[in-house]
């Protein structure tokens, strides 16, 4: 007895030993704020005019994309042209289909690889039955406790008029950027990018030209977003999941419903849903996952800080508690979702043609063949036939020991002292996913504070930027620009 008490406590030492020592080495990856310039965030009155100004120009985006409002393009373009004169006399200007901009900055050195700025110019429309729940009325640009409000402040007008205002600030500096910078402002983002975000990269393509980085919206400077962290987190976007839409069609003999077959083509199909729904994939942290655990982990406080640094040990503690909430258990698996089934017209008749809709999010580390393939095993019936439907890779995993990333860090530093930075899984897609082969590094990061109040805003009711939170976005954007070497 006197033994295993012995041995118990042996090993529990050793184990306490090596949890403390693994704890003690986690060192935090953060950087801290250098000396640098200090930077003016006081009130600039023409700055907000301006975004509220953009605002008010519905550039909207619809789902039926024959449907265009290219008049509120054309004034959006002229709107920066007359307001942002000496950017437009010192970068080079090019429509792009009619609703897109890519503006070229040249640099002073020609060895150095390009990079590229991207927002978007498109906004989603209001839906007829929230309109009276506006505050402030989604297309006024009302300025009006300490917030500009309306559609486009946070996605994605909000980055795009910060970065003209930061451009306006350097032309009056007359700064000239060292490697060459492009900006580019597709005008359809919010209906996949095909004529905007898709046109550029293949301009760029026939150039063959390669970017030393990307940056496009996604993360922000996140409060209380990230569980059991006292401080802002600014999320940059190092990778984003892909997505398909699985079609699974019966064809069977229909008929009256007074003597049914033992199997309907609705019971078949019913059934292979279900199949899927309960068949799951197993959990894993992708390498993206595993970089945010080593970036948050460090700035935790002591107990989970333990935690973290002992992922060999905790990391099932971890991952069950990610995988609470829907946003968390999405960062860990290929998720799937039944939106749509077609089937049946009559409610005395069997019908013979059924369809369901399933979207999947894919996880970096697979592909729409591979869950296409998994999903045909899983429902393992010939009677079920798959297609595919709209499909888009996973982006690749941005590294964070580049000189994009680097930059986003000391750049935040400078601008947002007291947040931490991370990399992370973007759930949701952008634009990014167009220029894909044209750069290794890609991050969607729009230097923004935003708490889950705001975050619930975009594409939803009462969007609106704080006007102190709009004036750090510009100097994040003149810092980060007139640094980037
Ligand atoms: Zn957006």
């Amino acid at each position: 007895m006197k033994k295993i008490l012995f041995w118990g406590l042996l090993l529990f030492l050793v184990l306490a030993a090596v949890l403390l020592i693994k704890t003690a080495s986690f060192k935090s990856k953060q950087i801290l704020r250098g000396e640098g310039k200090r930077i003016d965030f006081s009130i600039d009155e023409t700055a907000v005019k301006h975004l509220s100004d953009a605002v008010k120009i519905n550039t909207v985006s619809f789902d039926d994309t024959t449907v265009v409002n290219q008049l509120a393009f054309d004034s959006f373009f002229t709107f920066l042209k007359t307001q942002y004169v000496s950017v437009f006399e010192n970068l080079e200007d090019t429509i792009i289909n009619d609703r897109s901009l890519l503006l070229k900055w040249k640099g002073k050195n020609e060895n150095l690889k390009p990079i590229i700025l991207y927002a978007h110019v498109d906004v989603v429309p209001i839906e007829e039955t929230t309109k009276s729940k506006w505050t402030h009325a989604p297309f006024s640009g009302e300025v009006a406790d300490g917030f500009i409000w309306g559609r486009g402040t946070l996605d994605d007008k909000g980055s795009l008029i910060s970065i003209f205002e930061a451009l306006n600030r350097m032309q009056a500096n007359h700064f000239t950027p060292a490697r060459t910078i492009y900006f580019a402002f597709g005008g359809d983002e919010e209906v996949g990018g095909t004529r905007g975000a898709e046109a550029i990269a293949e301009y760029f393509r026939k150039q063959k030209t390669k970017f030393e980085f990307y940056i496009d919206e996604g993360g922000m400077v996140s409060s209380g977003l990230v569980p059991n962290m006292k401080h802002p987190v600014a999320l940059i976007g190092t990778a984003e999941k892909g997505y398909i839409t699985l079609e699974l069609t019966v064809n069977a003999k229909g008929g009256h419903s007074s003597h049914p077959d033992k199997e309907t083509a609705l019971d078949i199909l019913v059934n292979a849903v279900k199949k899927i729904h309960d068949n799951p994939e197993e959990r894993r942290a992708v390498s993206t996952v595993n970089e945010f655990m080593n970036f948050v982990g460090p700035e935790m406080p002591f107990p989970l800080k333990t935690v973290f640094a002992n992922k060999w040990l905790f990391e099932p503690l971890i991952l069950n508690e990610y995988e609470k909430s829907a946003e968390g258990q999405a960062l860990l698996r290929t998720t799937s979702a039944l939106t749509i089934l077609n089937a049946g017209l009559k409610e005395n008749v069997i019908p013979s043609l059924v369809n369901a809709k399933i979207n999947f999010r894919i996880l970096p580390d697979e592909s729409s063949a591979k869950v296409q393939e998994r999903i045909t095993q899983i429902v393992n019936d010939k009677r079920v036939i798959i297609t595919r439907g709209e499909v888009y890779e996973p982006s690749h995993q941005s590294a964070t020991n580049t000189i994009g990333f680097t930059l986003l860090q000391k750049t935040c530093a400078q601008v947002f002292p007291d947040a931490i930075v991370s990399p992370f899984l973007m759930l949701g897609s952008t634009d990014s996913k167009h220029f894909q082969d044209l750069t290794d590094n890609t991050y969607r990061f729009f230097p923004v504070r935003m708490d889950a109040d705001l975050l619930e805003t975009i594409h939803g009711i009462n969007e609106r930027i704080g006007v102190k939170d709009y004036m750090e976005t510009i100097a994040f954007y003149e810092t980060f620009i007139q640094s980037a070497k």
